[in-house]
């Protein structure tokens, strides 16, 4: 079973830290003999206690980066084993696989990707898809997947019949969008579908983040209700940040009751809820099929060619260079 939520709390203890860091310790005195003595204890005993709660060891042991598993370049493919398994919807699944090594993390920068391999007994040449894992990258030990199942899709097909137990070759990592704290003022993620896998990454870089303040505004189109993916870790994130994140769904086929929008993700809903193209330090990024890229931002042409910017936000007045297509 996967943890309830991927969104940690605010960490008053790196709060601490910076305060202890900007004091100057005076020379002499008792606060040189602690230093001393500490770093004796350090040396000799392998951790002594400041201010008698949190090991200090503890925090050198977690300054050392972790070993990733996923280093790029001519590493090859890794073969993981699925863990664990749960039904998410109709046609969508979790899967966890396992990292070659308990203490790894992943490796992966936020945004990117990974690449999976197949090939079946009777297949001429090898299925290769990209996903977009939506574990934490400090999460240890494993990687969480979410796959829709489209009916003829060799991969998705493929991932979906898998049991625990079995395995899966992966490369990377796929860099995307590379994103560092407070890049942006203002993004705004417009996402169909299992197109919510980046944005999900963004907000999790973004509001796990206690410096990190950029506001954040989805608009995220489904077909039904059941459709919606990561529903409440976003519902969290509104509850939490209701001054920096907002979410705004549409779905194509809506129950009575719907409060949200309806029909396909139009041009004056865009209008009336994105930053406007004029404010400074915007980014807008879309993810989804190809129907909703060609309306939304134009589709996009390869990994390195993002396309020429034409549909609803081209015709709002956005700039190539304010929009990512994932
Ligand atoms: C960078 C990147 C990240 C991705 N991350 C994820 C992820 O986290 N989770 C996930 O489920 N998928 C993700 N995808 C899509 C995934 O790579 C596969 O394309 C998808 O699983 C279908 O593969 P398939 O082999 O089963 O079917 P395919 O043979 O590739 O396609 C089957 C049918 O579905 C249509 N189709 C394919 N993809 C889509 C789509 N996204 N929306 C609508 N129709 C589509 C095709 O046109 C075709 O008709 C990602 C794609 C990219 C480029």
């Amino acid at each position: 079973m996967f943890a309830r939520s991927a969104f940690r709390v605010a960490q008053p203890l790196k709060t601490q830290a910076r305060r202890y860091a900007t004091e100057t310790p005076s020379k002499g005195g008792s606060n040189a003999f602690f230093y001393a003595a500490g770093a004796a204890a350090i040396a000799g005993a392998g951790y002594y206690y400041l201010g008698g709660s949190t090991p200090v060891a503890a925090k050198v042991k977690e300054a050392v980066p972790a070993k990733p598993a996923f280093t790029g370049g001519d590493q090859g493919f890794l073969s993981l084993k699925l863990a664990d398994v749960d039904i998410v919807n109709h046609n969508t699944k979790r899967l966890r696989f396992e990292l070659p090594e308990g203490d790894m993390v992943s490796g992966l920068h936020i945004a990117s990707a990974i690449l999976t391999k197949f090939k079946g007994p009777n297949d001429e040449k090898a299925t290769l898809r990209p996903y977009t894992p939506i574990s934490d990258e400090g999460e240890k030990g494993h990687i969480d997947l979410l796959v829709k199942k489209y009916p003829d899709g060799p991969m998705s097909t493929h991932l979906h019949d898998l049991v625990p137990g079995q395995r899966l070759d992966f490369k990377g990592p796929l860099p995307k969008y590379s994103w560092s704290e407070n890049k942006h003022d203002h993004i705004a993620l417009i996402a169909g579908g299992t197109g919510i896998t980046p944005m999900y990454q963004l907000c999790r870089a973004i509001f796990n983040n206690s410096n990190d303040k950029t506001k954040v505004t989805l608009v995220f189109g489904n077909v039904t209700e059941e459709d919606i993916l990561l529903r409440r870790e976003l519902a969290e994130l509104e509850n939490t940040y209701p001054q920096r994140f907002r979410a705004f769904y549409v779905l194509d086929k809506a129950p009575k009751d719907w409060q949200g929008n309806t029909g396909y993700i139009s041009k004056e809903l865009l209008k009336t809820v994105l930053p406007e193209p004029k404010e400074e330090n915007i980014k807008v990024f879309v993810c989804g099929p190809p129907g909703l890229m060609k309306a939304i931002s134009g589709p996009k042409v390869s990994p390195k060619d993002q396309g020429e910017l034409s549909g609803s936000l081209k015709d709002l007045g956005y700039s190539q260079e304010q929009v990512y297509k994932f």
